[in-house]
C-alpha cells in the first residue's frame, strides 16, 4: 500500500501537466455498460449501433456517445430518476451507474469522487477505489490511481476506512480516450440482447398469465414480436380485448418502435370444431386451427417463429404428445421459452413485469369458453388428420376469419 502510495504521488507531477482546459462543473451522465454483446465478435458493431438505437427511442435521452465498450447518456437537464425509469425497458443492457464526467484531469477525478462520496455517505464506514484505465496514454496506472483518490478520500472523510476486501462503498474510476467517470455503484438491469437483433416472431398471447411471460423472455433474447389472440366474441366481451391489450402495452414497453397486436374473432371455427369433432379431441383441433392462423399471419408480417406459453405438463394440451399434435401443423419453429419452468417461477416473473394482476382479472379468452370435459390426453397426429379430413368447411372458415382479423398499434410512439 505504501509503495503504491508513493508512486501515485510520485506520478502525480505528469498528471498535473496533462492537466486539459475546462471549468470545475461537473457533468452528469449515465454510464450504461453491456456485457454479452460485448463478446459478440464481429457482430459487436452492430448489436452496440441496435442498442443505442433502442436506448434512443426508449429513454429518449438528452444526448447520447459511444465510448469503447460502454455508452454515455448526457443527463443535460434531465432528472436521473426519469432516465433510469425507462432504462429498465432496455434489453441488452447489464448494469449501469450515475456518473460525473471528467476531462484528464486529476483535481476534477478528485472533485467528483469527492462530490459523489459527499451525496452517498450515511452511516458507511468501510469504502475501496477502483480504477480501470482503458486508455494506456492516461500518465497514471489504475492501481496508483486507485490509492492517490483513495488517500485524498480518507483525508477528507476521516470516518472511513479503506476495506479492498468488502467495502460498503466502492468509488469507480474508468479512464477512455475521451473522458474519465467517476461513479458509485453499479445498478443491475436485465442483461440480454437489444431488442430486434434476432428478428421477429409472433406471440400467441391469450389472457392467462404463461404467455405474457413467454413473449418477455422472447423479447429479452433480443428477438421483435408481435402478438396474435384468439377471441370468440359474443360470448368474450370488450373486456377480453382490453385485457389482451393491456397485456400487449406492458410487453410494447420493451420493444422499441410499436407493437401491433392482431386480434382474431374465432367463435365460428369454435362453433363448427363443437358441432364436428368427438368433444375429446375438440381442444387440439382448435389448437391446430389457432396454429395455422397464426402461421399465414406470420407469412403476412414476416415472423420467423412462432411463440407460446405452454409448458409441459400443465393442462391436457401440454403432454408432450399433444404439444407434438399441435406444433405439428405449423411451418414455423414454435419457440416455448417457458417449457422447464414451474409455476411459481412463472407467477413470480409475472408479478415482477406487471402482468400478473391483469392475467388473472376474470375476463376469458375463446379456450375457456369452448372448453371440452375431458380432453384427451394424447392424440396422434394421424386420427387428428383423419377426423379434420371430414371438415369440409374448416379452411374456408379458417380463411374468412383471417380476413376479420383486426389490428391495434399500441406503444410509445403510436
Ligand atoms: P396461458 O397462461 O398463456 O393462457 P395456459 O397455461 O393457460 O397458458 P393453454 O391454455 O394450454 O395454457 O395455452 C397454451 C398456449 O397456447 C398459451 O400460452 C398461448 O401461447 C396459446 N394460447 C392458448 N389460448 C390462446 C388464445 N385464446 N389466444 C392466443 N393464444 C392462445
Ligand atoms: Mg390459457
Amino acid at each position: 500500500m505504501c509503495r503504491q502510495l508513493l508512486a501515485a504521488f510520485f506520478y502525480i507531477e505528469n498528471v498535473v501537466k496533462y492537466k486539459m482546459e475546462g471549468g470545475m462543473t461537473l457533468e452528469k451522465v449515465v454510464l450504461v455498460r453491456y456485457a454479452e454483446i460485448g463478446l459478440k465478435g464481429r457482430n459487436r458493431g452492430y448489436f452496440e449501433s441496435k442498442l443505442i438505437e433502442n436506448i434512443r427511442k426508449i429513454v429518449k435521452p438528452p444526448e447520447i456517445n459511444k465510448r469503447y465498450g460502454r455508452i454515455v447518456i448526457r443527463l443535460k437537464e434531465q432528472l436521473f430518476e426519469e432516465i433510469e425509469d425507462k432504462l429498465k425497458y432496455v434489453f441488452g443492457i447489464q448494469n449501469y451507474s450515475f456518473a460525473y464526467a471528467v476531462v484528464h484531469d486529476i483535481e476534477k477525478i478528485k472533485k467528483a469522487a469527492f462530490e459523489l462520496m459527499k451525496l452517498n455517505l450515511k452511516q458507511q464506514k468501510t469504502f475501496k477505489v477502483e480504477t480501470k484505465r482503458s486508455f494506456k496514454q492516461f500518465p497514471m496506472k489504475s492501481q496508483e490511481m486507485s490509492a492517490y483518490i483513495g488517500a485524498y478520500l480518507l483525508e477528507q472523510f476521516p470516518q472511513l476506512k479503506v476495506d479492498v476486501h468488502n467495502p460498503e462503498i466502492t468509488v469507480g474510476i474508468e479512464i477512455k480516450e475521451k473522458e474519465v467517470f467517476v461513479f458509485i455503484d453499479k445498478k443491475k438491469l436485465y442483461g440480454g440482447l437489444p431488442v430486434g437483433v434476432s428478428g421477429k416472431a409472433l406471440l400467441l398471447l391469450s389472457g392467462g398469465i404463461d404467455s405474457p411471460v413467454a413473449g418477455w423472455y422472447m423479447l429479452k433474447r433480443g428477438v421483435n414480436i408481435e402478438t396474435i389472440s384468439f377471441l370468440s366474441p359474443p360470448f368474450t366481451t370488450e373486456k377480453s380485448v382490453k385485457k389482451i391489450l393491456d397485456l400487449a402495452n406492458i410487453l410494447a414497453n420493451y420493444v422499441p418502435d410499436s407493437l401491433r397486436a392482431w386480434i382474431v374473432p374465432f367463435t365460428e371455427i369454435q362453433q363448427y370444431i363443437k358441432n364436428n369433432v368427438p368433444d375429446r379431441y375438440s381442444l387440439i383441433v382448435q389448437r391446430r386451427s389457432m396454429m395455422r392462423i397464426a402461421n399465414k399471419l406470420a407469412a403476412k408480417i414476416k415472423a420467423k417463429a412462432l411463440i407460446t406459453g405452454e409448458n409441459v405438463g400443465q393442462v391436457a394440451s401440454q403432454t408432450l404428445t399433444n404439444l407434438h399434435s399441435i406444433e405439428n401443423v405449423s411451418k414455423l419453429p414454435v419457440l416455448r421459452p417457458l417449457i422447464g419452468f414451474d409455476k411459481t417461477e412463472i407467477v413470480n416473473k409475472s408479478k415482477e413485469i406487471g402482468t400478473y394482476e391483469i392475467s388473472i382479472l376474470p375476463y376469458i379468452d375463446s379456450c375457456v369458453a369452448f372448453a371440452p370435459k375431458n380432453p384427451a390426453t394424447s392424440s396422434s397426429i394421424n386420427k387428428l388428420e383423419v377426423i379434420e379430413s371430414k371438415l369440409k368447411k374448416l379452411s374456408t372458415l379458417e380463411e374468412t376469419v383471417f380476413e376479420k382479423i383486426k389490428k391495434y398499434v399500441i406503444g410509445r410512439n403510436v
